[in-house]
This record gives C-alpha cells, structure tokens and sequence, in this order.
C-alpha cells in the first residue's frame, strides 16, 4: 500500500504569473556613480560624420580638449590618452612605471583598489596592502609606519583610489602626500581619479602627485572607452627604466606620435564630446563645480540621516570627514537586500541606481551625485528612493526627502 502522503501528491498551486508592469514613461533617471549623465550639449557635439584625425579642423578640437584636461587635472607636465574604459589607464600606469618584481604599496579603500592590487599582481608585482575597514579608510598613521620601515626603499610606488566608488569614501590625497613627505620616501605617487575628477577637489602638480589615471564617464560626462594618465616628469624618469611589458599603452611611442598620444585610431566624435564637457566645466568654473557637487552630495546624507531612524538605512562611510562628495553608499538594514530596492525603482519609476560590488553586493546601494546634475534631478532620485522604501515595506526614518529639501532651499 502507497502510504497515504504517496497516495495523494499535493496539488502544485497553480501559478499567479503578475502581470509584467508597463514599461515606465518619462525620462530614465540616471544615479548611477558612472556612467554618468551625459549633457544634451555634449551629445549634439559628437553627433558628426568622421573626420581625418591629421585634419587640421581636428586637431584644433584635439589640442583644446587636450589642454582642458591638462586644466582639469590642474597639471603643466604630461598627459597620455588611450582608447580603453578606466581599466586600460590602471594597467598603462603600472606597465609603464615598473618593472617585474618590483613592490608597490596599496592602500584598501574598497573594491577599485582590490581590483588595481590584483591587475598588479597580474603584471608580476609584489603588492603589499595597508588594511582598511571599507567603512573607515586607512589610518594615516599605518602608513606612515610602513613608509618609516621601508629604510631600503624597497617600495617603488603608492597607489591610492582618491574617491572608492565601490564605498563612497574619499581619500585625504595632501594628507598621503605629507605622510610621504616626512618619512623621506621616494616612492611614486599613483592616484586613481576616475570618480573625483570634475567633481571633487583634484590638484596633480599640488599634491605632487605622479601618476593620475582618469577617465571618461564620470565628472568629464561623456561615454566611456576613453582614459589617460597624467604623468610627471619624475614619473617620466621612471618610465624610462621600467621594463615590466607594454606596447599598445607604451608611453614612450605615444610620446613620438603627433597627438602624444593614442596607437592607433584617435576617437574623433569622443573629442568633439570632449571639448564640449571642457567648455561646460570652464563656463561653470571649477571651484564651482566642486562646490555644487558639495551641495548635492550633503543635501544626500541629510536625507540618508532620516530614513537612518526606525533601524532603516545607513550611510556606509562612517568617518565624516571622507564621505564622498561624487557618490553616497547607503548600508541597508539585516535582511533587506538593496537589489530588491533597486530593481521596484527601476520597474516602477524608471530610476537606475547603483549596486554594491564585491563583497557589498546585495548589501548596499549607491547615489551616484556627480557630473550633470541638480537640485531637482537629485531630489527626483532620493524621492524614488524613499517611495521605493514604502513600497518594499522597508523600515525608515520618513521625511528623507524634505530635510534634503530643506538644506537646498537653505532653510
Ligand atoms: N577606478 C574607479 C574608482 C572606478 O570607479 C572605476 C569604475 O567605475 C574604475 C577604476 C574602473 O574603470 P572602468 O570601469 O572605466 O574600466
């Protein structure tokens, strides 16, 4: 005899498929920390046939978007471009100034300087870690210990993601420079920029930096496949001894074409972009650009503060003086995944936020506040945000929005 729970099978509920939502109208809200918005004006400029990149109608274009960059980046030494997403940049950094074997300091911020550590080790360099909670950052004072016991000078380079887009923290770059100063190290300085510059305080020749990787997508606003490096003169020397593999991204040929740049093709419609986004960012001025990417990004955090209450969401960064002014990362609380969040805001509103990398996955979500933006757009995401809090039924202080509101209207 088939025992009774044999005998009778349970039924399999018959499945209540949800009908799919209606595609959402309206314009797609972009929050992402990059790719960020691109202006109309920055479109309507790459919006052009082909052109010969020895056309001397380019090259103007080319040499003003050269020099704006130089200006961005506030550097007089040298400047190297590339056909590659932020990636391409990382790997022309550490070809070109190292040589196998050779033992770099990273300082853990988060996801981007676990990613550029392990390119290293890729390249067959020696990397040693200055640990961080991502929450946190680096203490100074590590480094500044592992500088002093490196009497040897065995550490050839320091690298160190200026703004972790991964954590929403932002490195004090004067404060790592000093650290070097002091303990007389003569190590290269090597700092990612891609989500500070054009939106947080950036100064290469200033802080002595060495080598800056850069790229297109984020404060720049325009699409990503274009990078570059800014490479000062001692970095320069340094190139000419290192000996780790290179050729596509080999500074030295680069140097000896035309453009000073580029093997190969030069991206002609990415340069008509260029000089646009330049121009937008001169027009603006860049003081003002960074203060108004310091307006948003705080008009962010008070609204993170207030759905903190009632155990909801936290901001992930928790040492106030590095919160990122380009993009906030926001901790969701035990048990609520932020991919959920992200994808109700999505189906229903048409809002694209970021997601947690690595081990955040799932865990946290990111505002990305930087490039083409303002009031309104920011308060149109952070509204998103806390609908689609109400409607996961996640728990949070309400009235998010309204604080943000009330520091822009300065009340
Ligand atoms: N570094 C930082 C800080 C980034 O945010 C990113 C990408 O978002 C990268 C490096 C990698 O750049 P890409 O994705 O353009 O290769």
């Amino acid at each position: 005899m088939p025992t009774p729970s044999m005998a009778k099978p349970s039924t399999p509920k018959p499945s209540v498929s949800k009908p799919p939502l209606p595609k959402p109208r309206g314009r797609h809200f972009f929050a992402n920390p990059g790719p960020t918005n691109i202006p109309d004006s920055v479109l309507r400029a790459m919006d052009r046939g082909s052109i010969d990149f020895n056309d001397p109608e380019f090259v103007e274009v080319y040499d003003a978007a050269f020099a704006g960059v130089k200006r961005v980046l506030r550097t007089d030494q040298h400047l190297f471009m590339y056909n590659a997403s932020g990636h391409g940049a990382w790997e022309a950094s550490l070809t070109n100034l190292l040589s196998p074997g050779n033992t770099i300091l990273v300082l853990e911020s988060g996801y981007f300087s676990e990613e550029w550590a392990n390119m290293a080790r890729g390249h067959g360099l020696e990397v040693r870690v200055i640990e961080a909670d991502w929450r946190r950052g680096v203490d100074i004072a590590d480094l500044r210990r592992a500088l002093a016991a490196d009497t040897a000078h065995v550490i050839k380079a320091i690298c160190v993601v200026h703004n972790e887009t991964a954590t929403g923290m932002m490195l004090p770059l004067p404060a790592i420079r000093d650290a070097m100063d002091a303990t007389g190290h003569p190590a290269l300085f090597l700092v990612d920029t891609i989500s500070s510059l054009g939106s947080l305080e950036f100064r290469m020749d200033d802080w002595k930096i060495d080598c800056v990787v850069g790229g297109s997508q984020k404060g720049l606003m325009l699409p990503t496949g274009m990078s570059f490096t800014g490479v000062s003169d001692k970095a320069m020397e340094a190139h000419a001894h290192a000996t780790l593999h290179r050729f596509y991204f080999d500074w030295t040929m680069m140097a000896n074409r035309a453009q000073k740049s580029f093997i190969g093709t030069v991206p002609v419609n990415i340069f008509y972009g260029l000089r646009e986004s330049i121009r937008l960012l001169d027009e603006e001025g860049l003081d003002n650009v960074v203060a108004r990417h310091a307006r948003l990004a705080e008009a962010t955090r008070r609204a993170v503060q207030v759905w903190a209450g009632n155990n909801g969401p936290q901001l992930f960064c928790v040492t106030p003086d590095r919160v990122s002014n380009s993009v906030t990362a926001i901790l969701m609380p035990e048990g609520f995944s932020a991919d959920g969040l992200r994808k109700t805001i999505r189906e229903r509103f048409n809002v694209s936020l970021g997601g947690g990398l690595g081990k955040l996955s799932g865990k946290i979500f990111r505002i990305g506040h930087l490039g083409d933006l303002n009031e309104p757009m920011l308060l149109g995401a952070l509204a998103a945000v806390e609908m689609g809090m109400r409607i996961e039924g996640i728990p949070h202080g309400r009235g998010g929005v309204e604080a943000a509101m009330a520091f822009l209207a300065g009340d």
